[in-house]
């Protein structure tokens, strides 16, 4: 069946009062977005309270829908049938054709459920739910009427031009990214941090990231793999600004002055400051990390509340309570874990300690970081001056 509109449902952003208009407008946008790539021309617009995706060109229906899949905010997707207004006896005509085409085993229970903004239409809904109610039955003896609980809702919607549908497709719910401020993703190549962005993005944030790395420890490949991993996150948000720091002087200084037991503590408490750092550079509100507590030393209690002592800004931990098998199930639905796998090392894996700190005492910490003096003020400062910036999309 050739659909020639999508009507767009949102859930939450319906119900922000005055606000609604900037949680529409996002949603337009993101839209358009998610859009950008797929064949066919694609018009998508505000009309009456609703948001329509308008294809009456030739387009890729399956491309379509997995991409409006991915806008945060869509609760449900209806593929729209538009027909013109020739009369109610054409329109009888269309309906049927409707229902034969979309359900040909035609022993379903449904209900007609009319509306009209043109009010000057000679049928009131009432009436329209019943006589269309009846022609179905009439062209496919084996439907059955339920007006409580139907297996089918045809919608019958009389504009300008007539609009048929049924079908709901889920979409993902969520906010649209850019109605929530914006947060720093501390971007891994692992599988945590990617499905991290993507659960606080689906809230509506926009994401900034970004990546330490730790040349020539680290190889370019797994460069090119966190810049992968963000780009098919940006497929959900929209372009992220990718931060990538060379961390290789500040780790091989940690590990020269302060005990190895402590040093991924030491070294994640700076990747922190420098997150902390783009963050506010950027005017975002909060840093976001793929932490689960006691999944690694480094995710204690103490270890968590060790790195987080070095930070001003809120830092969102949205996976803090899953366990790695719920985290994996979330990054393989999203797309991320094929490419999160991929065997490069990132900077945390190579100087790990045999036996790290599991409950490292903040004192202590704080202790052993003295021995790090003011030279590493001046490693930060390089650190973050000569960041690689990729914008990425
Ligand atoms: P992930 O799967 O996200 O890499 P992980 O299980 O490997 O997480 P850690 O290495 O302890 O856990 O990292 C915890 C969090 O710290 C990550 O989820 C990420 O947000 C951040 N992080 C770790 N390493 C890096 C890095 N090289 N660059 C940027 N952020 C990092
Ligand atoms: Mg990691």
């Amino acid at each position: 069946m050739k659909f020639h509109s999508f009507l767009i449902k949102y859930g939450e952003i319906g119900l922000k009062g005055k606000n609604r208009y900037l949680f529409e407008d996002a949603l337009v946008r993101q839209i358009r977005y998610a859009l950008k790539d797929v064949d066919g021309e694609f018009d998508v617009h505000k009309a009456s309270g609703r948001v329509y995706v308008d294809c009456d060109s030739n387009y890729d229906y399956e491309e379509t829908v997995e991409s409006l899949q991915r806008v945060f905010g869509i609760v449900g997707i209806c593929p729209v049938v538009r027909v013109e207004d020739e009369g109610f006896d054409k329109l009888c005509e269309n309906v049927v054709a409707y229902m034969k085409e979309m359900y040909p085993e035609g022993n379903k229970t449904f209900k007609v459920e009319a509306r009209r903004s043109k009010k000057n239409y000679p049928l009131n809904s009432m009436e329209l739910n019943c006589e269309l109610g009846g022609v179905i039955l009439d062209a496919l003896p084996n439907m059955k009427v339920d007006v409580h609980h139907p297996e089918i809702k045809l919608n019958v919607e009389v504009r300008e031009e007539i609009y048929l549908y049924s079908e709901i497709i889920p979409g993902p719910g969520g906010m649209p990214v850019g109605t929530n401020g914006t947060a720093e993703l501390l971007l891994s190549g692992g599988i945590d941090s990617p499905v991290a962005g993507y659960m606080i993005a689906k809230r509506g944030v926009t994401l900034h990231a970004t990546y330490f790395h730790a040349p020539p420890y680290t190889s370019e490949r797994a460069k090119q793999k966190v810049v992968d991993l963000a780009k098919i996150v940006s497929k959900y948000t929209g372009p992220i600004q990718l931060h990538i720091v060379n961390f290789t002087d500040i780790q091989l200084y940690i590990y020269e002055k302060c005990p190895h037991e402590e040093l991924t503590i030491i070294m994640r408490r700076y990747m922190m400051k420098i997150a902390e750092h783009f963050a506010k550079e950027n005017g975002c509100l909060g840093l976001i990390t793929g932490e689960s507590i006691g999944q690694v030393a480094s995710q204690t209690m103490q270890s968590l509340a060790a790195t987080n002592a070095v930070c001003t800004l809120p830092v969102y931990r949205p996976l803090i309570g899953l366990d790695k098998r719920e985290i994996v199930e979330i990054s393989e639905k999203i797309g991320t874990y094929e490419t999160s796998i991929l065997p490069f090392e990132d900077c945390c894996t190579i100087f790990v300690a045999k036996h790290p700190v599991t409950k490292p005492n903040l004192e202590r910490i704080e202790l052993s970081e003295r021995n790090l003096e003011e030279k590493i003020d001046e490693l930060m400062k390089t650190a973050i001056e000569t960041a690689e910036v990729v914008k990425v999309k």
